[in-house]
């Protein structure tokens, strides 16, 4: 750690984020660029992470360097604080090197007291303001100081007690209370704080000050704080730093106003400015949501001068970071200031149209365009939309803040929400809130839409909608939200009652009654484009996990180049082919029984092959000889203990039912994924592997002789010795042979297996002989690396994961170090015996970024993942081959 921890504004530039915090060196840049910024400084994040191993203790020279820090803002604004003839008010806020919207605690308006207040009112200043700011300051401090040892002084108590004043005054607003209000009001909050904390509210300004910056350290560990970073990935150890920056005021008159902009449109990506703004306001009130906004384009009717100083500062800015700008502004009594900018969050369409657009207006590169954009927003351009076409009865019109169309149960806290939603439940709710608060960040998270009564398109519910993809309407002040009878009821009466189903379209904005239709949407225009240059970078090849026709299509169209995985046996799941799989199953030791009910599934599965191929158009398709679990396709043990027991009971005849629980018991696994599956099943009933080949073969001949083509790699699974892939092999290569002679035509196919089970890692390279290609089953290599099950590990990998025991669930990303490891020795072991062998990964994670990434990484060919990740991965593929990640993060 360096001896500085406090820089000057000026003494800092943009490159400095991990020391400064992204709004520190953001600061410091506008600052140092002449734009008009009011001066202050900023505390390290360095000091913040010796704030947590010196056991919360801030180092002892911090308060020193901060007074003279502070008396060089004095001098450059002729204040001193806390001299009651010429008081300098600061703000104090929090400043991680990415941005945390509303996660983390804001002091405002530090610097004030009862002796200040009372002095700045005798030397002119307007007494409402005076006292307003005071009593926001006296709430702020005390719920971010004292509220987490004194669970009383939390600011919605401070807004209970304003309540009552407002009751007694009969005022409906916090406007319309008057300046002797507001000065009563302080009177009572003071008293509020002496009786539920037991000391007084600071009066001496450097108490005031401590008490902030430690809050701000403390607040990096809140619980939302907290929520927020794990679901962003970003690291606990980084730690916020402070800014602490000179008073500009928003709410002195009708020539203030405050509010939030962004140089491109969040939404849509339009290439104007979007944003809001209330005049005599403070920042708060604009971000908090409790009023909503006007649009910014009203500015430009209301103050045209100022409107067109804050479009130039917008160009300037986005010239300057060669991105779009999230920028906080205030203007006191005529002049603007800035007060903050960060790379504006945005929707994945908003992100893709302001990627292409900036490559198109020359400011950036394709190449900067494809790693600047996170991976995971594409998520969002594939957000399903209401069916073109559906008619609907919307209730009501907000602001259409987070785009996509959402259906779910009306459900009024977000308590409830994390109880029946993602995660919970699993029930498709919409959280339905009067405004949120960051505290509700878990509900919305679990939730299918966000609506909201009030709150703007920059409110916090709008910006954390927007950054997840999860459709919202925010602002929707049609609709009245009453928590405690758990309803809303709309302009025109409409009653939504707790449960009752709703949908949101939030592209539009709207409200509407009931369930409707919803479909994915389709890759083009901006999106098309972006994804063709991602693809013209990468060298990994991308694959998709389809078992159907209709699958096989929709991976195509959205980019992938062939099929790395189709599960064979999910294809017996079908309707009238489960019965005939389940029959031959429970009777799999007779010969006979076996033949007669493979006969059928040759037929059915003949078809698909063939309807595969067809989508496919010559594209490679790997097939998996079957590897169900059997337990996958027996009725249940239970169920039929039952069923016996029931029967017997009513004194039927249970003869049958026996005969079957006792085939059911025979057939039983203590471990079934350790069971009879994969290679094992095709080993000891080998007319299996022959009638699947013979199934893919003859699919693939038919196309051939239709006059198209077929590339199938016929691939064996959960291989962990080599004579098991020798044994299958042999049947394979013979039924092979005798396929493509009885067919008369050439059938291209090869012959290779997955690595999923560890031994099979280890032993590459003799199972390299056997085997053309590999594909990384990363489910069952997960699951028997660590031994945890991939069905049900759930209970411990969440605290696992809560606890930092493992940085990240190893089922969802790869395991580089362990995982990894296995999967770098086959390789290496592998190309020792077949240097050209082709390897791919077909579990789970190939589409998740960081797992693409580290497959470019260590050399393999291709990812193949669900149909609705492969733009992701193919994405992730183009950054990896950029050897860049996405900007942000
Ligand atoms: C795997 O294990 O990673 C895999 C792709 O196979 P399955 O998920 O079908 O077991
Ligand atoms: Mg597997």
């Amino acid at each position: 750690m360096s001896n500085k921890n406090v820089y000057l504004f000026r003494e800092g530039d943009k490159s400095m984020r991990d020391l400064l915090g992204g709004k520190g060196a953001n600061l410091a840049e506008m600052t140092n660029i002449g734009l008009p910024v009011p001066p202050g400084f900023t505390i390290t994040t360095e000091v913040c992470t010796a704030y947590y191993e010196e056991g919360k203790q801030l180092p002892k020279t911090l308060m020193g360097e901060i007074d003279a820090a502070v008396a060089d803002v004095e001098k450059q604004l002729g204040k001193t604080l806390g001299d009651p003839k010429n008081p300098l008010l600061l703000s104090v806020r929090s400043g991680a090197k990415f941005s945390m919207p509303g996660m983390m605690d804001t002091v405002l308006n530090l610097g004030l007291n009862n002796e200040i207040a009372e002095a700045m009112i005798a030397a002119g200043a307007p007494d409402r303001f005076i006292w307003d700011s005071y009593r926001r300051l006296i709430m702020m401090l005390s719920d971010v100081a004292y509220s987490d040892r004194f669970e009383s002084v939390n600011k919605k108590s401070f807004e209970h007690v304003f309540d009552h004043l407002k009751e007694e005054l009969g005022a409906k607003s916090d406007l319309e209370v008057d300046a002797a209000g507001l000065k009563e009001l302080c009177s009572r909050y003071l008293v509020y704080v002496k009786e539920h904390a037991g000391f007084d509210f600071p009066q001496d300004v450097k108490e005031q000050m401590k008490a902030s910056v430690e809050a701000v350290f403390r607040s990096w560990n809140n619980e939302r704080a907290i929520i927020y970073r794990r679901r962003e990935k970003i690291d606990d150890a980084i730690g916020t730093a402070v800014n602490i920056q000179a008073m500009v005021f928003g709410n002195m008159g009708d020539d203030c106003g405050t509010g939030v902009a962004f140089t491109r449109n969040a939404s849509s990506g339009g290439n104007h400015v979007f944003g809001e703004y209330l005049m005599n306001a403070q920042g708060e009130d604009v971000v908090a949501g409790v009023r909503t906004p006007m649009p910014i384009a009203e500015l430009e009717k209301q103050n045209p001068v100022i409107y067109q100083q804050f479009v130039d500062i917008c160009a300037q800015l986005e010239q300057e970071y060669r991105d779009m700008q999230d920028i906080e502004f205030t203007i006191e009594r005529g002049t603007l200031f800035i007060l903050q900018c960060r790379a504006g969050k945005r929707t994945g369409t908003a992100a893709l149209k302001i990627a292409v657009d900036m490559v198109g207006e020359g400011l950036i590169t394709k190449e900067e365009a494809i790693a600047r954009v996170n991976p995971d927003l594409l998520n969002q351009c594939l957000l399903p939309v209401i069916v073109p076409g559906t008619k609907y009865n919307v209730l009501a019109k907000g602001l259409p803040a987070g785009p996509g169309a959402a259906t779910g149960m009306a459900i009024f806290s977000a308590h409830e929400a994390v109880k029946l939603g993602k995660g919970g439940e699993g029930k498709r709710v919409i959280l339905v809130r009067a405004d949120t608060s960051p505290d509700d960040l878990g509900g919305m998270l679990a939730a299918q839409g966000v609506l909201t009564e009030r709150g703007g398109m920059t409110s916090h519910a709008a910006l954390v909608a927007r950054g997840f993809g999860i459709p919202t309407v925010a602002g929707c002040s049609e609709i009245k939200v009453d928590d405690n009878k758990k309803q809303f009821v709309t302009d025109n009466g409409a009653v939504i009652k707790e449960g009752d189903w709703i949908s949101l379209n939030g592209t539009q904005g709207e409200v509407i009654e009931g369930q409707v239709p919803v479909q994915d949407a389709q890759m083009t225009g901006d999106f098309g484009e972006f994804m063709s240059w991602a693809s013209e970078m990468r060298t990994l090849r991308v694959r998709a996990n389809a078992d159907t026709p209709a699958d096989t299509a929709k991976a195509i169209a959205l980019g992938a180049e062939g099929i790395g995985l189709c599960r064979t046996e999910h294809m017996f799941f079908e309707g009238e082919r489960r019965p005939v799989v389940v029959e031959m199953i429970l009777d799999i030791d007779n010969a006979e029984s076996r033949k007669k009910g493979l006969g059928m599934l040759l037929e059915f599965q003949r078809e698909d092959f063939k309807g595969i191929f067809e989508a496919l158009g010559g594209l490679p398709a790997t097939i998996r000889l079957i590897d169900p679990p059997l337990h996958e396709f027996l009725p249940s043990l239970e169920e039929q203990i039952e069923k016996v027991a029931t029967l017997k009971a009513t004194g039927k005849d249970v003869t049958a039912e026996e005969v079957l629980l006792g085939k059911i018991r025979d057939m039983h696994e203590i471990n079934p994924m350790m069971g009879m599956r994969g290679c094992r099943l095709s080993i000891v009933y080998p007319e299996i592997v022959e009638m699947q080949t013979r199934a893919i073969l003859e699919g693939a001949a038919a196309v051939i002789k239709a006059g198209g083509s077929a590339l199938p790699e016929i691939m064996i699974p959960l291989v962990g010795h080599v004579n098991e892939l020798k044994t299958v092999k042999e049947r394979l290569v013979a039924t092979a042979e005798k396929v493509v002679s009885e067919q008369g035509v050439a059938i291209p196919y090869s012959f290779g297996t997955m690595i999923e089970v560890p031994r099979g890692a280890l032993t590459a390279d003799e199972i390299a002989v056997e085997a053309e290609f590999f594909s990384f089953g990363t489910n069952d290599l997960t699951q028997m690396t660590f031994g945890f099950s991939r069905d049900d590990s759930d209970r411990f990998l969440k605290p696992y994961v809560a606890q930092k025991i493992l940085p990240i669930d190893p089922f969802e990303s790869i395991d580089q170090n362990g995982v990894g490891q296995l999967m770098e020795i086959a390789i290496a072991k592998a190309k020792t015996v077949r240097p050209n062998i082709k390897l791919g990964i077909c579990g789970e994670h190939g589409g998740e970024p960081d797992s693409v990434k580290y497959c470019h990484k260590i050399g393999l060919d291709y990812v193949s993942c669900s149909p609705f990740r492969v733009p992701i991965a193919i994405l992730s593929a183009a950054q990896a081959a950029l050897g860049k990640g996405v900007s942000d993060k």
